[in-house]
């Protein structure tokens, strides 16, 4: 049988200045939903890229003196090198930019729109933020500056524009967030969303060339560029084939989950699915929003100025204890503290006295008791206490709670630690063959358990026990007779 597709994208990056912890968060996520689902035996397509338009990246390139490609190709660079330090499994990187791959689904998409009536000019005034790239209500201004951007002045923009017809389509939106045919999850984005609709209204489409000098152009009126909408959110189709390769296409789409940030959720949750509804294309079947990282309590971001580098990060701490960290930091509905003295105390308590000690007390005592050779299982009672997590953690997976889905598999661990404790093998090495069995086991499936949050560790984990490919089918109770190779300490101590 075929094996079923699933299709994720995280949102494209902004390259206008380097990558913050956020960006790094949202890619760890989908990264992690991505290794589960192959861990479920599905065929996963994993798209990330860079949206590569717009007035802030011209000006960005001018300021940087170089001509806006070079500029580009060099950013672009920086955020693939992030996402190979994270060790993040994506199969297409996609950017705004290629004429080849990306610009004939933007093209075809706004046809389409067009050709439904929902493209209309008109003029427009309003209050623009250059920092944002988007038009600010009164209401959204506090003491007339932009809330994200206090250092930049807001300016009234009065411009001719093509607008698309977003009211058209609330109705039919809502209903589809409301019989979670087009689910938004967790429930708090959900119901935010639902409240937005109600009172949507039309947007602007399109931005005269004078003020967005870098963009594509409308179709059939040169003197206009799409604004970021159709620009940029129309990746998630043209990445996999619309408007060249429809096979290609028809096969991936609908993407089984975008996951986003709560401060792109209106775009996402009603413009996007506005335009494919338009253009009589199926909605994506999840929106996972996630929330921020914050430091302090603040956003971190590179408008307010408290930015970790993660690159710094992930050289100090290591790739995996910085992606458990992150997955750990937040509730599914909340944000989360990144700071590095809870990352510390995290690594320091959970994945060294936890985690790696029962790998590695467990795994030097077969090698050195053993001869590195297990030959059955101790059938205790933490067989069945073990077995009864794995559901409980695959549930959390499948609902993008990584916090949760952590929290219980370090319970399987600590099961494992205070079963050694209890068995007491040292006291009797020749009599406990068979308890070492049962950890040689209870390790396997971590291996496993962990493997779509710490790939590294997985890694190093099965080569150590000398252990193959392992899927989620596989988890269980059924290394019998196996020789192990050498134990390593996996997590070592931070002072
Ligand atoms: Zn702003």
């Amino acid at each position: 049988m075929a094996k079923k597709k699933f299709y994720i994208t995280t949102a494209i990056d902004y390259p206008n200045a380097r990558p913050h912890l956020g960006h790094a968060l949202e890619k760890v996520q989908a990264d992690a939903i991505a290794r589960f689902q192959r861990l479920q035996g599905k065929d996963v397509f994993f798209q990330t890229g860079t949206d590569e338009h717009g007035t802030k990246i011209w000006r960005a390139a001018e300021a940087a003196k170089k001509p806006v490609e070079e500029f580009l190709d060099e950013q672009v660079a920086v955020f693939k090198e992030l996402c190979k330090k994270l060790n993040i499994s994506y199969d297409y990187f996609i950017r705004t930019t290629d004429q080849k791959i990306h610009y004939p689904g933007v093209i075809k998409l706004w046809n389409e729109l067009v050709k439904s009536g929902d493209i209309f000019k008109q003029t427009y005034t309003g209050l623009y933020c250059i920092g944002c790239e988007a038009f600010k209500t009164e209401k959204e201004l506090v003491n007339g500056k932009c809330p994200d951007h206090p250092t930049r002045q807001i300016e009234e923009v009065e411009e001719e524009n093509y607008f698309f017809k977003l009211s058209k389509y609330k109705e039919q939106i809502i209903s589809k967030i409301k019989s979670d045919e087009f689910r938004v999850s967790p429930d708090v984005r959900k119901h935010e969303i639902l409240a937005f609709l109600e009172n949507a209204k039309d947007i602007s489409f399109s931005r005269p060339k004078t003020s967005l000098p870098w963009g594509i152009p409308v179709p059939g009126d040169d003197r206009q560029v799409m604004y970021v909408w159709c620009d940029a959110l129309s990746n998630y189709i043209t990445g996999i084939g619309y408007g060249r390769d429809e096979e290609n296409f028809e096969k991936l789409w609908p993407a089984d989950v975008h996951v986003i940030g709560k401060d792109i959720l209106r775009f996402h949750a009603a413009f996007w699915p506005a335009m494919l509804l338009s253009a009589k294309i199926k909605l994506p079947k999840e929106l996972f929003v996630h929330g921020w990282i914050l430091s302090k309590g603040a956003k971190m971001g590179k408008s307010t100025g408290n930015v970790l580098d993660p690159f710094a990060q992930i050289e100090k701490y290591g790739v995996d204890p910085f992606r458990f960290y992150i997955l750990g930091a937040m509730n599914i509905d909340g944000d989360g503290e990144y700071s590095e003295e809870l990352l510390k105390e995290r690594i320091n308590t959970v994945l060294v006295s936890n985690l790696s000690n029962f790998c590695y007390r467990s795994m030097s005592f077969v090698n050195k008791n053993y001869d590195s050779e297990i030959t059955g299982i101790d059938e205790d009672k933490v067989i069945g206490e073990v077995e009864a997590k794995f559901p409980e953690i695959k549930k959390a997976y499948e609902e993008y709670d990584f916090k949760k889905a952590i929290d219980i598999i370090m319970e399987v661990s600590a099961l494992g630690n205070a079963y050694f404790q209890k068995k007491e093998p040292w006291k009797n090495p020749a009599e406990s063959a068979d308890v070492l069995g049962t950890c040689m086991n209870i390790i396997k499936n971590l291996a496993i358990l962990c493997e779509p949050m710490m790939p590294e560790f997985s890694e190093k984990l099965k080569k150590q026990l000398k252990i193959k490919k392992l899927s989620w089918d596989e988890l269980g109770f059924d290394l019998k007779k196996h020789r192990i190779g050498t134990a390593e300490i996996l997590f070592m101590k931070i002072k």
